[in-house]
């Protein structure tokens, strides 16, 4: 049987890094890496493109939209992706690509490392190569791949910032695993309709993480600034009365002006659930608001921008924003 031919994309990070005068600087391209890990060609034909070299503190939503386009203009010609990305901010950009590519029959894998390619103990080419094992596998869909982890791209968190084990899939199970080259699978997403590609993005989207005695001001400056404001609320979400300034007023001022404002939590595992307390079910009962459920911040961030970029109609964005995509959200109504 004829090898998969898969496509590596290079946007920089740790992987690609080397020590320069002031700390790590991305530097090698997509074919330097694959020169490290040469086994890869028992696994499948490889194709290199470097898109940029960043460290992905830098990566923006205008990447993610040029990391899909390079994906979309050689669809046809590969049958999976890999792209190497920094793990600092590679989980918004898994989540921004599984909005910008919807229904991909075909995998589309992110990977990196929390170790240059170059050092001695690095985690580098386990990585690579488990990430191009699942590109040239029958999996599909935008996926993210660390330390032997199969993680939904709309799922995926960086919740360590040393060491290998450095993604968790949030409130919901990891896909599968790889191990000693072969993949287990746990689960399998459906995909009926044809692939479809984005273009936009609305990249004026804010996050307040809210903090006890925090000053309504700070609210009112975001909803001012941006089309969309994210609140990272305490426990299973809510909203503070406080004397010193009126959250609710400030919030229902901002979708009068037509923002969008969804309410979340700040808490990792399992989610918001507003009707419980008198402090969410007020502002859910009486303001057109959105929630997250169990929706992961990053990928409420990302799928925010998509739908702004579509439509300013409140009823139109609230009905995309509860549509499941890329099982980015379970727990609707
Ligand atoms: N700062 C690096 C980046 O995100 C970290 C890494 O890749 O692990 O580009």
């Amino acid at each position: 049987m004829d090898k998969k031919r898969i496509l590596l994309i290079g946007t920089g990070g740790t992987i690609a890094s080397e020590m320069g005068d002031s700390g790590l600087v991305p530097e090698l391209t997509s074919r330097q890496l694959l020169r490290y890990v040469p086994d890869i060609s028992g696994i499948c034909t490889v194709d290199c493109i470097q898109l940029f070299s960043l460290d992905s503190t830098n990566i923006r939503p205008e990447h993610w939209i040029r990391i899909a386009q390079a994906i979309h203009e050689c669809y046809e010609k590969y049958d999976g992706f890999v792209v190497s990305h920094g793990t600092d901010t590679m989980a918004y950009t898994a989540a921004g690509l599984s909005y910008l590519i919807q229904n991909s029959l075909k995998p589309i894998v992110l990977t990196g490392a929390q170790k240059p390619i170059g050092y001695e103990t690095t985690d580098s080419k386990q990585n690579l190569r488990d990430a191009f094992t699942v590109a040239a596998s029958a999996m599909f869909g935008v996926m993210l791949v660390f330390n032997g982890k199969i993680i939904m791209g709309t799922r995926a968190r960086k919740t360590r910032s040393k060491s290998f084990e450095a993604f968790s899939s949030i409130n919901y199970p990891i896909v599968g695993m790889v191990q000693d080259g072969r993949i287990f699978q746990y689960i399998r997403p459906e995909s009926s309709a044809p692939v479809r590609f984005y273009e936009a993005l609305d990249s004026k989207v804010a996050l307040l993480k809210l903090v006890p005695g925090i000053d309504c001001g700070v609210l009112e400056y975001l909803l001012e600034r941006s089309s969309a404001l994210i609140i990272e609320s305490f426990g299973v979400g809510g909203l503070p009365v406080y004397e010193t300034g009126s959250f609710y007023e400030t919030v229902k001022r901002g979708l009068d002006a037509g923002k969008t404002v969804v309410l979340t939590t700040q808490v990792e595992n399992e989610g918001s659930d507003l009707s419980v307390y008198h402090v969410g079910n007020r502002i859910k009962q009486s303001l057109p608001i959105l929630e997250a459920y169990d929706m992961t911040t990053e990928a409420v961030i990302a799928k925010l921008m998509w739908i702004l970029s579509q439509t300013t109609d409140r009823a139109k964005a609230a009905e995309m924003f509860y549509t499941p995509i890329a099982c980015d959200i379970l727990s609707v109504l």
